[in-house]
């Protein structure tokens, strides 16, 4: 047997949502009819003019990628007026969580992330040999005052996902930087803002005005969820010039594939798409959360494009997720997030969130 270290057979494996196709294998339903809220992707899926772009590149597909993704870095720095050596791209944001973790950390050293956090944190934490440090949440949100009182001299990165998944929380921008302010330079920050995109203007994201301030602060966009590239893999960090360098010399030398980096400056590009993803969004958060009512469900209020609610127990949320998957609709358990007793629904389609209500009407338990 090949002798792996405690570290890496500690990690719990990461439990993604339940692709189509598999569900269709197993309980014997046409793919068309299946209905997937369960990994909070788009439902209207890829921008037009993301789509155009990548069908005309396809014959480039035999080049390498451009290892430095020069346009896209040109695009969003462009987008955000941020200088493009502050950008690092990524293969999703989850690379770049990871690249963040494999170049600030050494065995031993501590990480400090919230309970009911995004699972990729332990994962990266844990590869790395470092210790995670879970700060106890206030209901369901970040407890920023925790994580200050965790800080040691081995705490070497804190991970902050706002929103949070699966939780949808929200930390209001004058709290999250009066904590930055609070953290030692030495610390790195990364500010995981996989879902900034749906959020209202005056709730949005000001981190990139802050890096002129903080230069231990790393700030990782997506382009999984409002941009619907989930299937492409690319996201970008925005750092200090300093960190994004060395970051750089860690990550593979063509992370970002060619049609994703194509259909990111693209997707950038089409406010409209973004528009209408997020009014829709807002829509069936709507929606959902009036069902939930009615049936008086309890659940977290969400700033992302998924709910989570809340169920008797453990045993009563696992028949509701069957009862509802054996209908073709697929959602998340999140007992791995220490929220046994929740499931997780992403906001689809109009239809979509009335089938979603429907089945979750009709379980009798
Ligand atoms: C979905 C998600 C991501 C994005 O992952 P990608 O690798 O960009 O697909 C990052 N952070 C959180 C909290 C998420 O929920």
């Amino acid at each position: 047997m090949v002798v792996v270290p405690s570290n890496i057979s500690d990690i719990e494996p990461y439990q993604g949502g339940k692709p189509i196709k598999e569900v269709a294998r197993e309980i014997g339903i046409p793919e068309s009819k299946i209905i997937k809220l369960a990994s909070n992707e788009n439902p209207l899926g890829i921008s037009p003019l993301a789509q155009e772009a990548i069908k005309n590149v396809l014959e480039e597909g035999s080049r390498y990628p451009d290892g430095n993704g020069y346009y896209l870095k040109q695009e969003i720095s462009k987008k955000f007026s941020i200088d493009s050596n502050r950008i690092i791209l990524g293969n999703g944001s989850n690379d770049i969580l990871e690249i963040a973790a494999r170049t600030v950390l050494s065995p031993g050293d501590e990480v400090i992330y919230s309970e009911h956090a995004f699972a990729v944190y332990e994962i990266v934490t844990k590869s790395n040999g470092a210790v995670g440090i879970v700060a106890p949440a206030k209901d369901y949100c970040h407890n920023l005052q925790n994580f200050l009182s965790l800080i040691t001299n081995k705490t070497k990165l804190i991970f902050i996902a706002n929103p949070n998944n699966p939780t949808g929380t929200l930390i209001e921008r004058l709290t999250l930087k009066n904590f930055i302010s609070q953290v030692p330079e030495s610390i790195l920050v990364v500010l995981d803002e996989a879902y900034d995109e749906y959020l209202d203007d005056d709730l949005k994201s000001v981190a990139f005005s802050w890096l002129a301030e903080y230069k231990n602060i790393l700030i990782s966009r997506s382009f999984s969820k409002a941009y619907g590239l989930a299937g492409l893999r690319v996201g970008y960090g925005v750092g200090s010039i300093n960190l994004v360098e060395l970051m750089n010399r860690v990550r593979q030398p063509f992370n970002v594939n060619h049609f994703a980096q194509v259909a990111a400056i693209e997707s950038l590009k089409d406010n409209e798409f973004i528009e209408k993803s997020r009014a829709i969004n807002n829509q069936g958060l709507k929606l959902i959360s009036n069902a939930f009512k009615g049936l008086s469900i309890e659940y977290i209020p969400s700033y992302g494009n998924f709910i989570s609610f809340k169920l008797q127990d453990e045993k009563c949320a696992m028949m509701y997720y069957h009862h509802l998957l054996n209908n073709g609709v697929i959602v998340r358990p999140i007992a791995n997030y220490g929220l046994p007793n929740f499931l997780r629904v992403s906001v689809g389609l109009e239809s979509e969130n009335n089938s979603f209500i429907k089945y979750l009407s009709n379980c009798n338990i």
